[in-house]
Formats: C-alpha cells, sequence, structure tokens
C-alpha cells in the first residue's frame, strides 16, 4: 500500500483532476489519496473570514467566486447532471455561508469558527475526487486525525491518531487484494463518506482534523496537508509516501527564484528537513518527522509530468557533494542582546530563550560570539519589536546596571542556508561562501553553522536575498559552468557587431569553456530593454523601439543597480561621457565594466585614479584595452611587462586609424578632404571627425598608455602639433565640410614633394623623459611606420628590457569587428578571474 498526497497546485483545475484520476486509477497496488483544497481556495477562506470578522461584506463576493469556481468545476467534470455530489456540496456551501454570515454578524472569529471555515476547502475538494476517481471511498479524516492545543497552535497528537487511524483503515486493501477487485461503487457512493470497506482506493482530504478532547475542527498547519499523508503513511507502515505536485522533484533551491536550479535525484531525511525548516515550501517541514524512523521512502513528483524520475527522500549516505541544496527564509530580523562581558553571568542562554518561547517567538538562527559578550538571534520581522521588548523585560536588572545593553534589533533581512551532509567533512565551504557573496558586493550580517552538522546559515540583507541565492548556486552548483550577466550600452557599430558575436559564440563558449554569457540589458541613448532571462534575440533593435523604456543615464544606472544581478558587467559601446560618469557607481555595487569608451580613462588623473583603485577595491575589473589600438593588445601589454618587474621608458606610436588611412589613401586623385569623407563613412573615424584630425583622439590614447605605464600625466601635458588650422574646429560641422577642400592644395603640394624624398606622413605620439606630444612626421624609408597600411597602428615599447630594441605591436587598430573583438576579450578575461 502508498500514500499518494496531491497538494492544491494539483488539484486545481478540471485538466489537473483528470491527470490525477489517471494516475491514481493506473496503480495496481492499493493507495490512499491525501488531497489539498484547490490552489488558492485555503487562502480565500482565510481571507472571507478575516472581512466578515471586520464586517466587512466584501466577504460575501469572495465566497460567491469560490463557490462557482466550485459548481463550474463540478459541472466541467461531470457534465450537468452531477446528482448527488452536487447536493452533497450544496450542503457544504450552504453550511460554510452561515458560519460566515455568523462571524460578520458578531464580528467575531473564534478559533474554533476559523478552523471550520477553513476545513472547507479540503472537505469539498475530497468530495468532488472521491466521486471522480473510479472505486474510491471516502474517508473523513476529521474521524481520526487528532491534535492537542499547545502555545496557541494545534499540535498532532499522535498516540491517539495512530489508534484511530489503524482503526478506520483495518480493512482497507486487504479484501480487495485478496478479492482482487474493487469493492467501491461508482460515482454516487464515492461521495458518501462512510468508508466502504474494502475499497481499493481511498480518498483522504488532508491538513484538516480534531481537538482531541473539545473534539472541534482544527488542522495541522498550512502546507498540513502532506502532514496528514505522512501521518497515514507511518500508522499503516505503507510501503511509500508520494508527494505530487507541480515540480518535478525536490530542487537544488527554489525554481521560481534560480531559474538554473535542478532536480536533486535523491536526499537524505536530514537534508530534505533541514532544507524544508529553512523554507523549501516543497514539503511541509513536519510532514518528515512520522516517516522518517520508519525509513519509508517519500518520493516527490510531477502530477504533470508523470514519467519524470523525481526525487526520492530517505535514509542513505550522501552522494559525496558536500552541498546538496539551499533555502532560504526571508523577512526576517536580528535581534542582538549584548554586554561588555557576559563571562561569569548565569544562565544568560536559557533566560533569554525561555522568555521568548512564553512569547511564543520563534527563533531560527541563533549566533554566539565566543568572548560571551553578545548574542544575536534570528526572528520573523513580524516579531522583531515584540522580541527587543522581551528581552529588554527579561534582563531589565541587568540592563539597569549597565551590565548588559538593551538589545538593538536590525530588519529587513534574509537568511540563507547551505545544506549537505557532506558538510561534516567538507573543508572551507563557509570561507567561499563569504568569498563568494564579498566579491558581488553582499555583506555577511550573521552566520551559523553547527545547530546541524548539515547546515551552514548567512544573513544577508533582503534585497539581496534573490543575488545571494544566485551567487551560491552558481558557484556550488553550476560549478560545470560559470555565468556572466551583460548589460550592452550603445547598439552602434561597435555595440552591434558584439552583440553578433556573442550570439555567434554562444555556444561554443558553453560547449568548450563552460561559460554562459548573458544579455540581461541592452541599452541605446534614450531606451533600453532589461530581462533576467536574457534579451538578446534577432530582433532587439525593433524590440528596443518598440517595448524599450524610456531612459536618462541615471535612470539606466538605477535599473542597472536595481536588478542587482549577480557576476554582472556594463559594457560601455558609447562615445558618452555621461554614461562614462556612471562606472563609480557601477563599481560601489560590484559591476564590473568593460569600455571602448575613451573618456573615463583619460579624464582628469584624479578621477582615473579613483576609478581604478574603487573597482580593486570592490574586487571587480575596470577593462578598457580597446581605448587604443582596437582589438590589439597594448594595454595588456604593457600591464605585463611592468607586472614583471620592466619599466616603460619611451613610447612612440602612430594611433590614429583614421589619421592613418587619411595619409595613406591621399593621392593625386583623391584630395585630402575626400580622405576625411571616406574615413567617416567607412566607419574609421569618431561620429565628428575633427576629434581625429584634432589630434584630440591620439591625446587621449596617449595619455591612457602613459597612465597604464606608470606615468601620472593630464591631456593639457600633451603637446599638439597640428596640421589643421585651429578655425576648422571652431565653426559647425557643415561649415567645416564646406571649408574642408580649401586644405587641399596645400596638401598636394606638399604630397608631391614627400613622395620624391620618399616619405610618408604619419601622425606620431611620443611619451619619452616626461615630455609628451603629437604631431604629423615625414616618415622616410626605412623606419619601422613607413610601412603601415590602411588604418593600421603600430606601437613600439622601449622598456629596461626592450632596450635596444623596442617591443613592437602591429596590426588592424579601428574598426568596428575588431573592437568589439577586442571588448569581447576583455569580457571573457573577466570570466576567468
Ligand atoms: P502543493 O500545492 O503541491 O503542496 P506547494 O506550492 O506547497 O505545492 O509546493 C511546491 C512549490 O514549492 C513549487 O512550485 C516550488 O515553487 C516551491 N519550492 C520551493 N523550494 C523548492 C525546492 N527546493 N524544490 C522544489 N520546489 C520548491
Ligand atoms: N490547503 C492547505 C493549505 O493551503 C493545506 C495544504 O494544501 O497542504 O495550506
Ligand atoms: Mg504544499
Amino acid at each position: 500500500m502508498k500514500v499518494l498526497k496531491f497538494g492544491g497546485t494539483s488539484v486545481g483545475t478540471a485538466e489537473a483532476l483528470q491527470q490525477v484520476k489517471r494516475i491514481v486509477e493506473g496503480r495496481s497496488e492499493s493507495v490512499i489519496v491525501v488531497v489539498s483544497a484547490l490552489g488558492g481556495v485555503t487562502d480565500q477562506l482565510l481571507r472571507a473570514a478575516g472581512m466578515a470578522e471586520k464586517g466587512d461584506r466584501a466577504y460575501a463576493a469572495t465566497f460567491e467566486s469560490l463557490a462557482a469556481r466550485h459548481r463550474e468545476l463540478v459541472a466541467e467534470l461531470f457534465g450537468d447532471a452531477p446528482g448527488a455530489l452536487m447536493e452533497t456540496l450544496a450542503g457544504q456551501l450552504d453550511t460554510l455561508r452561515t458560519r460566515l454570515d455568523g462571524v460578520c454578524t458578531l464580528k467575531v472569529l473564534p478559533e474554533k469558527t476559523r478552523c471550520e471555515i477553513v476545513s472547507y476547502g479540503e472537505r469539498m475538494s475530497s468530495e468532488i475526487i472521491a466521486a471522480l476517481i473510479e472505486g474510491a471511498t471516502l474517508y473523513d479524516a476529521l474521524d481520526f486525525i487528532r491534535t492537542f492545543p499547545q502555545q496557541g497552535r494545534h499540535l498532532l497528537d499522535s498516540h491517539a491518531t495512530e489508534k484511530l487511524v489503524r482503526e478506520a483503515f483495518a480493512d482497507f486493501g486487504e479484501m480487495a487484494g485478496r478479492a482482487g477487485h474493487d469493492a467501491a461503487g461508482g460515482l454516487v457512493e464515492g461521495c458518501h463518506p462512510r468508508p466502504d470497506r474494502g475499497s481499493r482506493i481511498a480518498i483522504v482530504p488532508g491538513f484538516i482534523a480534531r481537538d482531541s478532547a473539545s473534539g472541534d475542527i482544527t488542522n495541522l498547519g498550512r502546507g498540513g496537508s502532506d502532514y496528514t499523508a505522512s501521518i497515514l503513511a507511518a500508522a499503516l507502515d505503507a510501503e511509500a509516501l508520494e508527494i505530487w505536485t507541480d515540480v518535478d522533484g525536490f530542487m537544488t533551491a527554489d525554481p521560481r527564484i534560480i531559474k538554473t536550479s535542478y532536480v536533486i535525484d535523491t536526499l537524505s531525511f536530514a537534508e530534505a528537513m533541514e532544507l524544508c525548516n529553512f523554507g523549501a515550501k516543497v514539503v511541509y517541514a513536519p510532514a518528515l518527522y512520522p516517516v522518517y524512523p520508519k525509513d519509508i521512502p517519500v518520493h516527490i513528483k510531477n502530477t504533470f509530468n508523470p514519467d519524470a524520475q523525481g526525487t526520492t527522500i530517505r535514509n542513505q549516505a550522501g552522494d559525496g557533494r558536500p552541498v546538496t541544496g539551499i533555502a532560504s527564509i526571508g523577512d526576517i530580523a536580528l535581534v542582538t542582546l549584548s554586554a561588555p562581558s557576559m563571562v561569569g553571568l548565569i544562565g544568560i542562554d536559557s533566560r533569554l530563550f525561555g522568555a521568548l518561547s512564553r512569547q511564543e517567538i520563534s527563533v531560527f538562527l541563533v549566533s554566539q560570539s565566543s568572548s560571551e559578550t553578545g548574542i544575536t538571534f534570528g526572528v520573523a520581522n513580524a516579531d522583531a519589536e515584540a522580541a527587543r521588548r522581551t528581552v529588554d523585560e527579561e534582563f531589565a536588572p541587568e540592563i539597569s546596571h549597565g551590565a548588559m545593553r538593551p538589545a538593538t534589533v536590525e530588519k529587513d533581512l534574509a537568511a540563507v542556508a547551505v545544506v549537505g551532509e557532506g558538510l561534516k567533512y567538507a573543508k572551507g565551504i563557509a570561507g567561499k561562501l563569504f568569498t563568494i557573496l564579498g566579491r558581488n558586493g553582499i555583506g555577511v550580517l550573521a552566520c551559523a553553522q553547527g545547530s546541524s552538522d548539515y547546515n551552514i546559515s548567512l544573513v544577508v540583507e533582503q534585497k539581496y536575498l534573490r543575488k545571494s541565492l544566485n551567487v551560491i548556486h552558481d558557484s556550488f552548483f553550476l560549478s560545470e559552468y560559470q555565468e556572466l550577466n551583460l548589460f550592452i550600452c550603445g547598439i552602434g557599430t561597435v555595440g552591434g557587431k558584439l552583440i553578433e558575436q556573442i550570439r555567434g559564440q554562444r555556444e561554443r563558449l558553453m560547449r568548450e569553456r563552460n561559460l554562459k554569457l548573458n544579455i540581461v540589458g541592452i541599452a541605446r541613448s534614450t531606451k533600453a530593454l532589461f530581462s533576467r532571462d536574457g534579451v538578446d534575440s534577432d530582433d532587439f533593435r525593433q524590440r528596443l523601439e518598440t517595448e524599450g523604456m524610456p531612459i536618462t543615464p541615471e535612470r539606466l544606472r538605477d535599473e542597472v543597480i536595481g536588478m542587482n544581478i549577480f557576476n554582472s558587467v556594463f559594457v560601455d559601446c558609447t562615445a558618452s561621457p555621461q554614461i562614462a560618469a556612471l562606472y563609480k557607481d557601477f563599481f560601489a555595487h560590484s559591476i564590473s565594466v568593460v569600455t571602448a569608451n575613451k573618456i573615463a580613462a583619460s579624464s582628469d588623473y584624479a578621477n582615473y585614479k579613483d576609478l581604478k583603485e574603487t573597482a580593486l577595491k570592490r574586487g571587480v575589473k575596470f577593462l578598457f584595452e580597446t581605448n587604443v589600438g582596437a582589438g590589439l593588445p597594448v594595454i595588456n601589454t604593457i600591464n605585463a611587462l611592468k607586472n614583471s618587474g620592466d619599466r616603460i621608458e619611451k613610447i612612440e606610436a602612430v594611433l590614429s586609424g583614421t589619421l592613418n588611412f587619411i595619409f595613406n589613401t591621399i593621392s593625386a586623385d583623391i584630395p585630402f578632404s575626400q580622405t576625411v569623407k571616406m574615413a567617416q563613412e567607412q566607419g574609421f573615424s569618431e561620429p565628428d571627425p575633427r576629434i581625429d584630425l584634432s589630434g584630440k583622439d591620439v591625446i587621449r590614447k596617449l595619455v591612457i598608455l602613459s597612465r597604464e605605464a606608470g606615468y601620472r600625466v593630464e591631456q593639457s601635458d600633451v603637446e599638439a602639433h597640428l596640421f589643421v588650422p585651429d578655425d576648422f574646429f571652431d565653426c559647425s560641422m557643415e561649415e567645416f565640410w564646406a571649408k574642408l577642400p580649401s586644405l587641399d592644395a596645400q596638401f598636394e603640394k606638399e604630397r608631391q614633394r614627400l613622395e620624391a624624398e620618399h616619405k610618408r606622413w604619419r601622425f606620431v605620439a611620443k611619451m619619452e623623459n616626461g615630455q609628451y606630444s603629437v604631431s604629423l612626421r615625414e616618415i622616410p624609408e626605412g623606419h619601422s611606420f613607413y610601412v603601415l597600411d590602411g588604418s593600421n597602428n603600430i606601437i613600439l615599447l622601449t622598456t629596461e628590457r626592450y632596450h635596444l630594441h623596442p617591443m613592437l605591436i602591429q596590426g588592424y587598430g579601428a574598426g568596428a569587428d575588431v573592437t568589439a573583438a577586442g571588448v569581447f576579450a576583455d569580457i571573457m578575461s573577466i570570466a576567468n578571474i
């Protein structure tokens, strides 16, 4: 014989009930089927009762919708002539309505009445299910589940219950088994609340009970149908207990919060109890106690996917993995009792917990410092003030003498529990937990280990709960692959290419590098799309226009920080100073920044330094390799040289792909002005080509390289020898383009001279002995800058080690493809931390 329990989620709709029918009728063994109220009905009943108590007539509407739901369900399941079942339900609904009306008239809701009202959920659902399942007999749990009162709660009277259950089910399954047929009658008989002995399928309403002494209706607490099922399984020595719900099994974490959680095949009772006590709602924690000592296996199964293997809970050794699952409790508060020294103060703990228990305040986490100067304990937010008062009253004499301080309360926190039998043997788990939380900017406010060997509990701010669960889950369960969550700002040529490249590489990275790149945000100047599940669909440009939320830089910052996603990277593919101004806030919230935007790294030295230091302090990355030489490894090389003890003495470089393109393209047929236009059209130049022509872009790059090489330099320290007169920069864009051809003749004359002298123009940036300059130089044949095609860059690094023969880096220095690839490489290097 097995006990099967179907929760509210499994009995909420006609389709779900048909599914339940198939599962139960398909069984060859005898089964006791425990059922919950239709999903949501218990909440509705409690709401209606609460409204009636306050005299709020709206309870009638709640009642009506609940009544209609049951009637419609019956009509859907049985057609128009449900007969006796409809009568039974009508009788139950009448009594329920009378009780609610009574409460409303008197404006009092005694516990006894509240329990009776809420019992109708299971009483009605069990009637419907008993009628639906062929050969089923309804057993009334009120006949055999008994409770007694303690501190305002109803606790199981196990002795009385066990005896009554055995009596009620004395002949259950036996005769049917022997006779080899179903003894129960059809639909109408199934509605009788009296057991038909010999039936092979028993239907039992979960949750509801009676008080042993008074006989009043009570219940086993929210989620208590699991408990009813377990009590029956234990009392009747069932072969197994099956909990049928709406998920494929017991998962590594709450699947509503952790999208990557997965089903755990087997769990020990100890592990399951820890997880359920800590908020894993999949099984009501007390439900594990009756079956545990008898080692009756518990199977968690999905009503909507019955072929899935599910989870088995039983007494067994773990699979060696230190952590089996994680769970959490939100909305808690920490209360701290402290003293200059509690050493020598006798019986503090017992007085403390005695006082709390007299006030019926439950404590689910305790942390005490070894120097005995403080005890911190966790209670529900709602109990926090009462807990503080209780503690202050209990220790009033000590507080008035100054031997103790008044209790303090910190609210809006959450506790995360990491559970696994393997924790007994594993080393360094707490350290790993603190490190990964710290790296994601999450502080741990209290920690408890050891109340059981299977549980490490950490308290964090409530606002970090989701993120904490994610980072912990990611590092303990998904070590097979790592995730990075990207916010991409700017979808021009570079940003657009980057999104394309990420999409193209995603599969391979998962397969070969165990890295999962999620684009969780895409923004352009005034619009943004965000999604925890990823927004990198093919039509993101279109979706930005139609679904994107309007943004300003500040709004963008608040959204990115507000999403509070673990392992976040902000990728700046804009040239905007307003976006560059956001980096510091990102670092402060443990978000790394990868940027193709040169503004920040070339801004005031103090700002540059501050950004680098903030990132370092917060343990996040600030990467801007593409600021110089697009995808060429220039900044990384300088850092590698410096880190290995070398010293950069001199930098000479052609750093403007745009200018190099212009001076390589200019010819007898293509005048200077046209080369500028071509550079812009082909995407080599900055959107405003004057940033290139004015040398500003090269100055920024030289400043960035010199700073990375260890020099303190400002843009104003760089001497600029320009080749376009000043007045070209002070006018409008239109005027600029109109005036530009006026320079063509002079350039052509000079070009012919250079050609004759076998020289070429190169716009060279130079750093040496504290001198910084950019200038258009005439490079003779044979010089390493002479042959430099298209938009290529070249960088010569003279260092202590590379002294006689400087190190040379050369290649494409501009273009969306290589720049996007450089940004991509920076992102990948974060994944490698
Ligand atoms: P039922 O109505 O069947 O009793 P519950 O809602 O009480 O269902 O419990 C099932 C729910 O528990 C799941 O839908 C899931 O959202 C939640 N849950 C929380 N933690 C876990 C976990 N670790 N594994 C599986 N489900 C979990
Ligand atoms: N119907 C009750 C509740 O919602 C019991 C249960 O479903 O387990 O809490
Ligand atoms: Mg439940």
